[in-house]
Formats: structure tokens, sequence, C-alpha cells
């Protein structure tokens, strides 16, 4: 442990340095301080060549190999006590590699990869208002129709992900598992979330049942696509200044919770029969409305997180000329461009958002499918059309090589050569690489935020 820290507060060498530390302190303390150092400087030079070499850092210069370490020092998924670094499948690459001193084991890391041995796809479901009593219809579904929806899903493998993390690159799913974004619409109804005294989704609206459902079984995950309408509707009775801040401590609960808030106009207008003007109106008056809110209730810290995403209402499309240049090119008061825009059908049409590298993947036409019963049941009766996750864990790692996609790439490649790791896509919370037994190749960076 302590020479673990000594280790992590050098440069980023020291980790190739670390032996010559083991071999002092070990083995060496008798020797002349003189000779030790002669030796030691030698043993240095050697050693960070040869693991220059080796590691593949050759091919990087060394200020863009550290650039990399600084900025992804959160991609280490799990320390290991058990293994050597510089010991793994990288022995099979360069046989003499076993002789080389190893770095104190307590620095070994491996990366959890979520391996798509076909390509992963992530139907959208969508719902729009709850029911207490009564059978659910197409747009209003009831509570208890809600949880065994959930319930279905989760018992054949989905878990919810981040709508903004699978665009932005990041496509990683717990092993076993299957990919499902939650979209809801028309928002905010008090059926679909109103707050308890006590600051929770009450559970007798659509985002409580969720929630709940949630709290019962962490591992499906709580992340919501909301696309609200800000401007066409009530929330609740009190006076408007009650509503605004209501509604305003409704939002900063769903933002906080990663149930994110985008755009679905103003006032629900029908996109097809608006101008041009008329349509960056309606986004923009939804956008400002949503600051103001945040802004009302001393939140305005949460707006430069905010994405630019739309759902067309209905599903309908402006027409050609003004209006569709108005949509492809509406920018939100940030000054960001629109980054995405969701379509809406029905399940006898099938239709799932694509792995964001895929060739199909097209951002500004993103497919959902009406959240009914007959959705659910399709993706549980064909869940096979969404395949689930494998994984392997790449390792041992230094620091620094885990998040060097050069090195990366070798040790997938070495991996799956000596059979620890199937092909596939592989996805890190960095990279994601497309690999075979002969190939392994960066094909997307993961960004911070979807830049489409
Ligand atoms: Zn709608």
């Amino acid at each position: 442990m302590r020479l673990g820290l000594s280790i992590a507060s050098q440069s980023d060498m020291t980790s190739l340095s670390n032996p010559i530390k083991t071999v002092k302190e070990e083995s060496m303390v008798d020797l002349p301080t003189c000779f030790f150092l002669a030796l030691a400087a030698i043993l240095t030079l050697f050693q960070a060549y040869y693991a220059f070499e080796s590691a593949g850092y050759a091919k990087l210069p060394v200020d863009k190999s550290a650039a990399i370490a600084s900025a992804g020092a959160g991609g280490i998924a799990k320390k290991s006590s058990e293994a050597h670094p510089l010991h793994g499948a990288k022995a099979a690459v360069s046989a003499d590699r076993s002789t080389a001193p190893l770095p104190d084991a307590s620095m070994a890391v491996y990366i959890d990869a979520t391996v798509w041995e076909t390509d992963p796809v992530a139907p959208i479901l969508l719902y729009h208002k709850f029911k207490t009593n009564g059978p659910s219809t197409l747009t209003m579904v009831s509570r208890l129709d809600f949880a065994e929806d959930l319930e279905k899903l989760y018992q054949n493998g989905y878990v919810t992900i981040s709508l903004e993390r699978w665009l932005a690159g990041d496509i990683r799913v717990p092993e076993g598992k299957r990919p499902l974004v939650l979209s809801m619409d028309d928002l905010f109804f008090r059926n679909q979330i109103t707050l308890t005294p006590e600051g929770e989704p009450a559970a007798d609206t659509g985002i409580g049942v969720a929630w709940e459902f949630y709290k019962n079984n962490p591992d499906f995950g709580f992340h919501w696509a909301l696309f609200s309408n800000l401007g066409d509707k009530p929330y609740g009775t009190g006076s408007q200044e009650e509503q605004q801040i209501e509604l305003a401590r409704t939002i900063v609960w769903c933002i906080e919770h990663d149930a994110k808030v985008y755009n679905h106009t103003f006032r629900h207008v029908d996109l097809k029969n608006t101008k041009g003007l008329g349509i960056t109106a309606e986004l923009w008056e939804n956008d400002k409305h949503l600051r103001r809110l945040l802004t009302l209730v001393d939140r305005p810290d949460l707006i430069p997180g905010l994405q630019n995403m739309v759902a067309l209402p209905g599903g309908k499309w402006p027409r050609v000329g003004d209006a569709q240049t108005a949509l492809y090119g509406y920018t939100d008061p940030e000054g960001k461009k629109v980054q995405a825009i969701f379509n809406v059908d029905y399940i006898s049409r099938p239709d799932f958002l694509a792995a964001p590298y895929a060739r199909s993947f097209d951002p500004v036409n993103l497919p959902r499918m009406v959240a009914n019963l007959k959705a659910v049941d399709y993706l549980v009766e064909n869940k096979e059309t969404v395949p689930a996750a494998s994984s392997c864990k790449i390792g041992p790692l230094t620091d620094v090589q885990s998040n060097d996609p050069d090195f990366l790439d070798e040790q997938i490649l070495a991996m799956i050569q000596n059979g620890q790791c199937p092909q596939g896509v592989y996805a890190t919370e960095h990279f994601i690489f497309s690999a075979n037994d002969e190939r392994v190749e960066l094909i997307q960076k993961v960004e911070e935020s979807f830049q489409p």
C-alpha cells in the first residue's frame, strides 16, 4: 500500500519504474549507495525502454499518453490484488516478456468491457398518461398494467439505459442484459409525476410506479427521457405561482434522478401544419420556460446540463422547405444545436434504436414504439431480436494502459486469440472497438455528452 501511494503521486512513467523500487526495497538495501544508484540508473533506462516498446507507447508522443491518462482516470472499473500487470495476454505477443520484473500486484487494473457479439439495439418505449382505474387505452396506461409491464420486461432481461449516454457512445450494459429506453411524452401531467410532501414521486403516478419498481429491483435502473410541453396545461389547482413552483420542484427531482427533460414543443403543436417561424417559436418558448422554472427554484445550475432533443408531437414531420429547415436548424438558448429528433410508431412496424456507430443510426430520425400492452408482449416474445450483452475483463493493465486505446486494442486482440474473450464489439467507458481474432479497431470515442 505504501509503495502504491508513493508511485501514484509521481508522473505517468512511475508504474513503469516501479519494479526498480521493489528491487531496491526488498533485496538491495545493504549495498553501498553509490553502487545502487548507478545500477538503478542503468536498470531504469533499460526498463523504461523495454516497457515503452512492449506496451506500445512508442506509437504515442508522451504528451498524448499523459493526456489520455489524466482525462480517463475514471475508466478503471476494478482494481485487483491478485494478478500482475504486464503479465497477461501480452505474454503471448512477446515471449521474453515474462522475464521482466513485475510492478506491484496491487497496481493491476481490469476493465469490465461489455461485448456485443452481434450489433446491439435498444427499443425505445413511449408512454403517455396514466390512470388508477379501468383498462388501459392507447395513451393512458393503468397503474396495474404499467407495473406488470415493468415486471415482464425485467424478467426477460431488459434493463433501462440512459438515452443520452447511449447517444454519446456509451453502450455498456451488464452481462446478460438487454438495453431498453423508457420515454414519456406530453409532460407534465400530475398522473405522470407528482411529488409527495417527502419529495418522492407519489405511488399513484406513472413515474411513482417506476420509482417503486426500481427501488425493489435496483439493477433494472431508473433512466427516463421525458418530452415536455410546458405551455398547454395547468399543473394542479393552486394559484399560477404555486403551480409553477410545484412543477419546477418536480422537474428538479426528475433531472436529478436521471429522468431528463427534453422538448416536445410548448403547446403540443402539429408540426405538419406549422410554418418555420412557428416551429422555432414553439421549441424556443418551451426551452425558455424550462429555464425559467429552474431559475424560479434557484436551480440555474442545472441549465448547462440540458440537452437539445426534440420529439415530434404525434410523430408528424414538418413539410419540406422552411419548416423542416427550422426543425433541423433549431438552436437552444445556450446555443446547442438540435442533437436528436424522435419519431413515434406502433410495434406492428418494430424499429429499434441502433448503436451510435451503426450505418442505420440516424440521429434526426430515431424510432420509438408506443408502449401499449402489445408492444411489451412483442418485446417479451421477440426478446432475441434485442441482443443481450456479453462481457469480458480486460487486463491486467496499468492505470495508464487502461485508458490508452492503442494499448487496449492490442490487449483485446491477444485475449481473443488466447480464447479468454469472445469476438464482437467491445464497449468500455471511453471507447468502442470492433474486434475479431485478426484485427481490433477503435470505431468510436465516447463523448461527455452527445455531439451529433
Ligand atoms: Zn405528444
